[in-house]
């Protein structure tokens, strides 16, 4: 619970998904249009939200598998803007769950928080007959007025998870997200937050990184960085394809590949000589793992670099900022 000197206003920044989808019918959890609510209206469907020091802003109203660096580079600056004033507590953003864990994981990257920075969303729609969304926003604004929460935080049925953990897992239940081995970092429970680790508290005071937010905002594209599967019966045609189009369109040159190998990192031979290829072209190239568990223990000689614990999503965005000198 916050002590008197804690700030509790919480500002909650709306970016669309489904906690803001509409479906014609009330039955219906597929069958909707994502990104319809406002961000107001859906903290006027929470009861126990009214009387609460809340502001709200409406940064996008999109389906997240939309996402993209206009967004990003929106969302950051006002997530940055709220956490910089003393009277405010923490950030919520209201989002997609198909892109939740990579705007978490981009939002931390670049901004590095002091104070909690909470995703949440819904995988049913808010006209659905028992829609989740409501119970994740106000587990979510108490996690983020929490004085142990601290960086980019995701809440979503009834668990806290860490930015550099989080992932969907499920296509289609509530209980949608995972941490993998590292596990949850909490639990919210009628109103209260019972850690089971605390989140890790940047080494600075600041509340975020203003250097590499400035560099974020000058930026007009991310590098292209591409994600690819290994799998039986693999070649080498699609890496192949892109150099082929990068010769004809150098603005569209690939500057990285990450690649899901299969088991620990292992690569059909035939798309391993292709990623050679490009390799020896200037692309960089990073190993993750198609498997949901586990990462990719190095070790092995002349193996490709791998993508150090990160999942190929998260890969992709931490190869993006690394070759913009971020
Ligand atoms: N496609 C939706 C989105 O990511 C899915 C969701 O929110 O559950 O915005």
């Amino acid at each position: 619970m916050a002590d008197a000197k804690t700030p509790l206003r919480r500002v909650i920044l709306g970016t669309g998904g489904t906690i803001a989808g509409r479906a014609a019918r009330a039955g219906d959890n597929v069958g909707y249009v994502a990104g319809q609510v406002s961000a107001q209206d859906l903290i006027a469907a929470v009861p126990p939200l009214a009387g609460l020091p809340l502001e709200v802003e409406q940064v996008a109203q999109i389906d997240s598998k939309d996402m993209g660096l206009a967004v990003w580079q929106r969302l950051a600056e006002r997530v940055a803007h709220h956490l910089a004033r003393e009277d405010v507590a923490g950030v919520v953003i209201t989002h997609g769950t198909d892109t939740l864990e990579e705007t978490a994981f981009f939002l931390r990257a670049v901004l590095s928080p002091t104070k909690p920075v909470v995703l949440t969303c819904a995988m049913r729609p808010s006209t659905a007959l028992v829609p989740d969304g409501p119970q994740n926003l106000l587990d979510a604004v108490t996690v983020a007025g929490d004085p142990q929460a601290h960086g980019v935080l995701a809440v979503c049925a009834g668990s806290v998870h860490a930015a550099e953990h989080v992932t969907k897992v499920h296509t289609y239940r509530v209980d949608a997200f995972d941490s993998g081995d590292a596990g949850p970092l909490g639990l919210v429970e009628e109103g209260r937050v019972r850690w089971l680790h605390l989140p890790d508290r940047p080494g600075t005071e600041t509340p975020f990184d203003a250097q590499r937010l400035q560099r974020l905002q000058q930026a007009t594209a991310l590098p292209r960085v591409h994600w690819l599967t290994s799998h039986a019966d693999a070649d080498g045609v699609q890496v192949l394809a892109l150099l082929a189009y990068g010769d004809a369109h150098p603005e569209a040159m690939p500057q990285g590949l990450v690649v899901a190998g299969t088991g620990n990192g292992t690569l059909h031979q035939a798309l391993e000589a292709a990623l050679q290829e490009a390799v020896s072209r200037g692309v960089v190239v990073r190993r993750s793992s198609r498997c949901a568990r586990g990462r990719v223990i190095p070790g092995v000689a002349g193996a490709l670099a791998d993508t150090q614990g990160l999942s190929p999503a998260k890969a992709r965005i931490a190869l993006a900022l690394e070759l913009m000198g971020m």
